[in-house]
């Protein structure tokens, strides 16, 4: 039986990505040659790297001046390069969840960083508003979405500086005013191929500014120089992020996949605020539409392992909550068909009735 992928990531794929990935495993681009023992210097697969560059920019609209660049160590590894690259001297950081905490932690290893406010004592539930960003900070650091919390900033907020974004999980959900941002980073695993390669869009000018030596490796110039090849880059993810990227082109580009996200989410928590079961756990202006997280409501508390089990039974898969928040999340990412949000609506429908 095929299953209803919900897991947060890695996650769910487009069949046109998996198929594309599996019949290039086999054999890539005529070549008699596996995906996986090709080199990455040879012309199939540099035409690879480069359509995925230019197909970012594409999808994304990004104006000139910026480079898209295939990078590894995982988003994680962002948190230490963004202010390795860009920290002068002050950073201003939007504190919206564990990720952000982990960009946090890092930062401060390079200088001062002003956490302009944060949601932590409400456990993540909204996103803070009514915040000052100081005009002489390098740059202001968000979250767009996040992934555990299932809160998510769906605009570019307006401050003096430039952002910075970790948009993991909602990269191509939407458009995207990529001339405010310095950097916007996301790794792959959750809207864009398996794990493995994290995109960076990468400002130009704004590199170069610090004054301290940068490891060859961690230097966004060094990654922009080389095209993405300065080193071996994770060969698969980036032919599965290229299939991603045509399969989206081929849908119609940001603007119709925000629609559909959109329609996909608000049938969800209609389904969640309509059964007298579940609640969401999300501030509702604040609500994800990437990753809804909802739990039992109180006197229903001691139903959540059956749900999970009922759930299970109908082939749903990876929709129990993060620890730090528990009941459920159901991660929605623009490779979800409806038909999959459906289907949990439909057995949340059925669960309520048996109780
Ligand atoms: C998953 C996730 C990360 C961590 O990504 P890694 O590639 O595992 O380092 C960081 N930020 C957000 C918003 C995420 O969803």
């Amino acid at each position: 039986m095929k299953k209803h992928n919900f897991y947060a990531g890695p996650s769910i794929l487009s069949e046109y990505t998996i198929k594309n990935t599996a019949d290039a495993v086999l054999d890539f681009a005529g070549t008699g040659l596996s995906l996986l023992e090709i080199s990455h210097r040879s012309k199939e697969f540099v035409a690879v790297m480069d359509e995925a560059q230019a197909l970012v920019k594409e999808l994304l609209d990004v104006p000139s001046g910026y480079e898209v660049v295939f990078l590894g160590g995982g988003a994680s590894l962002q948190f230490c390069m963004v202010p390795f690259n860009l920290l002068k001297k002050k950073a201003a950081y939007l504190e919206t969840g564990t990720w952000a905490v982990n960009a946090i932690k890092e930062a401060k290893l390079f200088g001062e960083v002003d956490v302009v406010a944060s949601s932590k004592e409400a456990n993540f539930t909204y996103i803070p508003k009514g915040y000052t960003v100081p005009e002489d900070a390098d740059y202001f650091h968000i979250t767009t979405n996040n992934t555990i919390f299932g809160t998510e900033m769906r605009y570019d907020p307006d401050v003096k500086v430039p952002l910075v974004a970790d948009m993991s999980s909602d990269i191509f959900s939407r458009p995207i005013d990529i001339a405010k941002y310095n950097i916007i980073y996301a790794g792959a695993q959750k809207n864009l191929a398996p794990a493995g390669v994290t995109i960076a869009i990468v400002r130009e000018d704004a590199l170069g500014h610090v004054d301290r030596a940068i490891p060859t490796m961690l230097d966004y110039r060094t990654h922009i120089k080389k095209g993405s090849m300065f080193n071996t880059p994770p060969c698969l993810p980036v032919f599965s992020a290229l299939q991603t990227l045509k399969y989206y082109k081929q849908l119609g580009g940001v603007k119709v996949l925000e629609k559909m996200n959109i329609e996909k989410a608000a049938i969800l928590y209609d389904e969640i605020d309509r059964n007298k079961l579940f609640k969401g756990t999300a501030n509702v202006e604040d609500r994800s539409i990437m990753n809804v997280c909802f739990v039992m409501n109180d006197e229903y508390k001691d139903l959540e392992d059956e749900f999970i089990k009922f759930a299970t039974s109908k082939g749903m898969v990876g929709i129990k909550g993060h620890r730090s928040v528990g009941g459920f999340r159901a991660s929605i990412y623009n490779a979800m068909p409806k038909s999959s949000v459906e289907a949990l609506i439909d057995t949340m429908k059925e669960f309520e009735k048996a109780h």
